[in-house]
């Protein structure tokens, strides 16, 4: 089995991500995107909290971090198979697989 691998990143000036995979697949990913969908356990159950939190009347509100537009400060390959990607809101514990970054849209 192989899998493809990205060949190029690129951060473009419209806060996206722009990847090109090693079988000419691109795709573009903003960096708020990126940030939601960060699987560590931390997001993840945040994540899982909102959900079920649905009929509490109380409304999520954004930190002071939040408010900043989010930026990648840094993205460093973990092995080969996924990256570690370190946002200006301070939070750099995701591993984002291969897997995964091919799976958002
Ligand atoms: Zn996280």
């Amino acid at each position: 089995m192989s899998y493809s691998t990205p060949k190029r990143l690129d951060k473009t000036a419209q806060r996206t991500l722009r990847i090109e995979w090693s079988d000419g697949f691109s795709q573009e990913l903003g960096f708020l995107q990126l940030r939601r969908a960060c699987p560590c356990a931390t997001c993840s159950e945040e994540q899982r909290g909102q959900e079920s939190s649905t009929t509490s009347t109380e409304l999520p509100v954004l930190s002071a971090a939040e408010t900043l537009p989010m930026e990648i400060v840094s993205m460093k390959p973990v092995g080969n198979y996924a990256y570690n990607i370190q946002f200006s809101d301070g939070h750099s514990t995701g591993i984002y697989t291969l897997k995964l970054l091919r799976s958002l849209d």
